[in-house]
């Protein structure tokens, strides 16, 4: 037989019960907002300041304008200029922010051919496209060493410390290659005829537009 008291027992339990519960829930959400909080701000803290946008580098400027449209493309004359500089300036990284571009360069004298031109504010290696039409491989490397030179040697212009630079990696460039061992069977070759350097020899000789079918003379 349930008696009242028992009724009122019951209630209480109940209500003591859902309390309880409802104790438990608010703590639970206390929790979890808590370590969202958290987490948010861990996040946050995880995330690289914004950097600003790159800033675009100069098309143009006094007596220069880089090409829209050049017939090999800026990236493959960059990727040359690359090369000559990790052969020619060994383990020292590719300086950091110079690009290499295809351009048109005046000069005051209308009849004057600037080749090549370093731009340092703007961080640009210039070559003139229509300039080296007709020019030989070596020409047009020692062209890139020459403005390769200037990036080393930002505080003279063509002072001795420049012209000592140019004139090493020159010659390292163009050193003659590794004779090949003198089969004994064959008679040597002549001191007369010094192995001719070809491009054969130094397949980086070939400059950008070789693949274009573009002829170098000499
Ligand atoms: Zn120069």
């Amino acid at each position: 037989m349930v008696t009242a008291q028992d009724l009122a027992w019951a209630r209480q339990g109940l209500a003591l019960k859902r309390q309880a519960d409802e104790e438990e829930i608010a703590r639970y959400i206390a929790w979890r907002e808590r370590t969202e909080r958290t987490l948010r701000a861990k996040r946050a803290a995880a995330r690289p300041a914004p950097q600003p946008a790159p800033r675009p580098a100069p098309t143009s400027g006094p007596n220069w304008r880089v090409l829209e449209h050049p017939r090999a493309s800026h990236d493959e004359l960059e990727a040359f200029a690359r090369r000559v500089w990790d052969l020619a300036f060994h383990a020292v990284p590719w300086p950091t922010g110079w690009a290499v571009r295809w351009a048109e360069l005046t000069h005051s004298d209308p009849l004057a051919l600037v080749y090549g031109e370093c731009v340092p504010s703007a961080k640009l290696i210039l070559i003139d496209e229509r300039a080296q039409r007709g020019r030989t491989p070596r020409e047009f490397l020692t062209l890139v060493l020459h403005e390769l030179c200037h990036v080393t040697h930002p505080a003279e212009v063509h002072g001795p410390g420049f012209q000592e630079t140019l004139k090493r990696v020159v010659a390292y460039m163009f050193e003659p290659p590794e004779p090949a061992r003198v089969d004994a069977s064959r008679p040597a070759p002549s001191a007369s005829s010094p192995p001719s350097l070809t491009v054969a020899d130094r397949p980086w000789l070939r400059g950008p537009f070789s693949h274009l079918g573009v002829e170098y003379r000499g």
